[in-house]
């Protein structure tokens, strides 16, 4: 039984909720945040999230949005409060696959969930791309360069996920920007310099530990970047 996060500020909701799934046979975890969240959803990769769009710290649309980006396979079922018409719509429109409105049976809630997950097989999660002595797990998260495991901040692994999957293909600064921080950046394209420094650095030093040959990021002036296949 795939792995469900349960985002939810509402402790007996919640509750409810994680002992359904777990009679059900599923592994749960359980954030009452939406930035914590996202951040279990980075460590674990959980096939499945059921997000409630209203979270005591950021919009549940937002963070719709971050987890189809950053897990374009995950299911995303929104929890939402009757009447929220609206909500539904923008956060479908933000990546999100279905919604459930409270209160709802458990029942049902398992019933949409198998339904959803028949009809996606568990692929993207589990693609693992390698680029000569280097590979990139987005599903779990994980970098490997030679038999060393390369740790890398969120955004640091974001980029290197965006450039990998075009392996040996340019890739523009604003498509980058719009991947790995928001589509709708109007600021500052600095933070992307300061990210690839930064990835560059713990690449090389990785290589360096793992005795292969670092991966090169080529810098294509007026443009952006290109992961060079070796
Ligand atoms: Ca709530």
């Amino acid at each position: 039984m795939p792995d469900v996060l349960v985002v939810e500020d509402d402790k007996d909701i919640a509750g409810r909720i994680i002992d359904g799934l777990r009679a059900a046979g599923h592994h749960t975890r359980w954030s009452q945040t939406g930035l914590g969240g996202l951040e279990e959803a980075r460590r674990r990769a959980p096939r499945v999230t059921l997000l409630d769009l209203g979270l005591p710290d950021i919009d549940g649309v937002d963070v719709a949005r971050r987890l189809r980006t950053e897990h374009p396979a995950m299911l995303i079922v929104m929890l939402t409060a009757r009447g929220d018409d609206m909500d539904i719509v923008v956060g479908l429109d933000a990546g999100a696959d279905d919604y459930l409105t409270k209160p709802f049976s458990i029942t049902v809630l398992l019933a949409r969930l198998r339904a959803h997950l028949r009809s996606r097989p568990n692929l993207s999660n589990r693609t693992v791309l390698s680029i000569g002595p280097l590979s990139v797990d987005p599903g779990a998260r994980r970098c490997r360069l030679g038999d060393q495991e390369v740790e890398l901040r969120p955004k640091e692994l974001d980029l290197l996920i965006a450039l990998a999957t075009r392996p040996g293909t340019a890739v523009s600064r604003e498509k980058l920007m719009a991947e790995v921080w928001d589509e709708n950046w109007f600021g500052s394209t600095k933070t992307l310099d300061v990210t690839m420094a930064a990835l560059r650095g713990r690449l090389a030093t990785a290589a360096t530990s793992a005795d292969v040959c670092s991966p090169v990021i080529t810098t294509l002036r007026g443009h952006g970047y290109r992961l060079e296949v070796p």
